[in-house]
């Protein structure tokens, strides 16, 4: 029996992708073997891996100044790939600070070059997002970098700044989740496991011209233009996670893309944030016009009931609702795959303990 899984990441996949990728397993369409065993250059799976490619394309809307590459290394490897591509030697990059995960994005990039923090909401209880109006931007900034939704504390950029840089956002944890203009953006970077397939595949969107800043000392491995040149095909792809990616950006247009997944997302939030509201029992963390869609996060009076909560929920079938270990109380992630129906059931049980708890 399936469970009710809200993981922050490798997170649940949609079932009839999974039901899907079982039929095929051992015989790819077939050829006789699985996709697995195929080579990345042979026709399966180049048409594979052009479905995900175009696939990501159509959902964002993309025109012919972006591409999108398939990468390897996970959003962490883009924190370093990034500066090391777009940054220029005497140039400075301009680093939004609004939690965990750019606090791993910034520290990386000081590693090479100059960074400057333009607005620090890091520290903040409760956790917000800096607002357009907070930002000190620094004046021919090579980028400014954003984290779209920060994943642990559960908040989410509701509007993007506008800069004269480019925009850089590390999206792993809502891309493909709401509509939003893409023209701002130089570079958009995701690790597939949270909102588009299983680990082992990052996507990025690159704005096709920032591909040509890299100095010449970047190893051509590290280089956007690399892989934008070979169309992602540079080395052997992760072809497995691709194909799940390919399934996963599949069913997404079934459902209407991304405006169609977007009222579903908001839709099921708004239940969750709707319980916690109403009670004082729960407590939300996220100042809430910064709450995430993707990830809420919440607190019981005491770590005593919070370690019995989850231990409850999971008897029940609702698993991974416990929070990071870095802020601990509860987070349930409800990304695109996540069923409205596991959202009523945690409703459902979150009432139920409170009257045998509250
Ligand atoms: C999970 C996550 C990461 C780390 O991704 P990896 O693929 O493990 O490198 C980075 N940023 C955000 C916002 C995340 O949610």
């Amino acid at each position: 029996m399936r469970c009710y899984n809200f993981s922050a990441g490798p997170a649940v996949l949609p079932l009839p992708v999974l039901e899907e990728a079982r039929s095929e397993l051992l015989d790819y369409r077939g050829s006789g073997m699985s996709l697995m065993e195929q080579s990345h250059r042979g026709k399966p799976y180049m048409a594979v891996h052009q479905e995900a490619i175009d696939n990501i394309s159509k959902l964002l809307g993309l025109t012919d100044s972006h591409a999108v590459l398939l990468l390897q290394g996970g959003a962490t490897a883009q924190f370093a790939m990034v500066p090391m591509n777009l940054r220029g030697p005497d140039q400075t990059a301009d680093y939004t600070n609004s939690g965990s995960w750019a606090k791993k994005a910034i520290a990386e990039a000081k590693l090479t070059g100059a960074v400057h923090i333009a607005a620090d909401t890091a520290g903040e209880k409760p956790a917000r997002m800096p607002r357009t109006e907070d930002l000190q931007l620094s004046p021919g900034a090579a980028y400014l970098h954003l984290t779209s939704n920060e994943t642990i504390s559960g908040v989410q950029w509701k509007s993007f700044p506008t800069a004269d840089a480019p925009l850089v956002a590390d999206m792993s944890s809502d891309i493909l989740s709401r509509p939003f203009d893409v023209s701002p953006f130089g570079l958009i970077y995701a690790g597939a496991q949270k909102n588009l397939g299983p680990a082992g595949v990052t996507i990025v969107i690159l704005r096709k011209d920032m591909a040509e800043r890299a100095p010449e000392s970047v190893p051509l491995f590290f280089r956007y233009k690399t892989h934008l040149d070979a169309n992602s095909l540079y080395n052997t792809a992760p072809t497995f996670s691709i194909y799940l990616v390919s399934l996963v950006t599949r069913w997404l247009l079934g459902q209407g893309g991304v405006n169609g997944i977007a009222a579903r997302n908001e839709m099921k939030a708004a239940k969750l944030y709707d319980a916690i509201d109403a009670s004082a029992f729960y407590r939300g963390t996220a100042a809430p016009e910064d709450r995430s869609l993707m990830n809420v996060t919440f607190r019981l009076p005491s770590e005593e009931l919070e370690a019995q909560f989850v231990s409850e929920a999971e008897k029940e079938g609702l698993k991974g609702l416990k929070g990071h270990r870095s802020v601990g109380g509860m987070r349930a992630s409800i990304y695109n795959a996540f069923p409205v129906e596991g959202v009523d059931a945690l409703v459902a049980f979150m009432k139920d303990f409170e009257q045998r708890n509250g």
